[in-house]
């Protein structure tokens, strides 16, 4: 097993629901160590190089939907023009499996409650779109250049 780092964002419905310290307190849990944090303004450049893979991929083909994943990261959904997000660095063994197991899967309504996902997300009845509080890197390639897009070298302990 390797010592990884991975990447977590308290999303915008996470900030405005308060719930970033119940996150974290789960994120804790895995035991992996937190190296690097900061509140971030998403700016439209940034979201769109944060879901650059996704563009035109699985549900994404919409294109309704992707422009959806950039509005929501951007927090233009949750009435705050400081358009808030915690960034998070966890380092540790297996550290993107781990924080991935503790975040739960995608869509809140399937995620187990033990989860963040689970205990926290839901899905807007009103839009349809799911509310599901965190973003964690999705393997370790992904990590690094998610770390690289949130994060300056100098912002992030050994
Ligand atoms: P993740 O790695 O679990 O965050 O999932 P993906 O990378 O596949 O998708 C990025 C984000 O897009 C998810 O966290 C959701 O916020 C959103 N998303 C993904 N799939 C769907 C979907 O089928 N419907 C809706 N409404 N949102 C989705």
């Amino acid at each position: 097993m390797a010592i990884e780092r991975t990447l977590v964002l308290i999303k915008p419905d996470g900030m405005q629901r308060h719930l970033a310290g119940l996150s974290i307190d789960r994120l804790e849990n895995t035991h992996m160590d937190l190296v690097g944090a900061k509140i971030v303004t998403v700016t439209d450049k940034l979201a769109r190089e944060h879901y650059a893979l996704l563009e035109g991929v699985g549900p994404f083909k919409d294109r309704k939907l992707f422009e959806h994943l950039i509005n929501f990261i951007k927090g233009e959904y949750h009435g705050d023009p400081r358009r808030r997000v915690l960034a998070l660095v966890y380092k540790g063994e297996d550290a993107v499996k781990a924080i991935r197991a503790a975040v739960g899967v995608t869509n809140p309504e399937d995620a187990s409650p033990e989860t963040i996902r689970g205990a926290f997300g839901r899905i807007c009845r009103k839009h349809g779109y799911y509310e599901n509080v965190v973003h964690a890197s999705g393997n370790l390639e992904e990590a690094e250049r998610e770390i690289g897009l949130w994060f300056k070298p100098g912002e992030i302990l050994e």
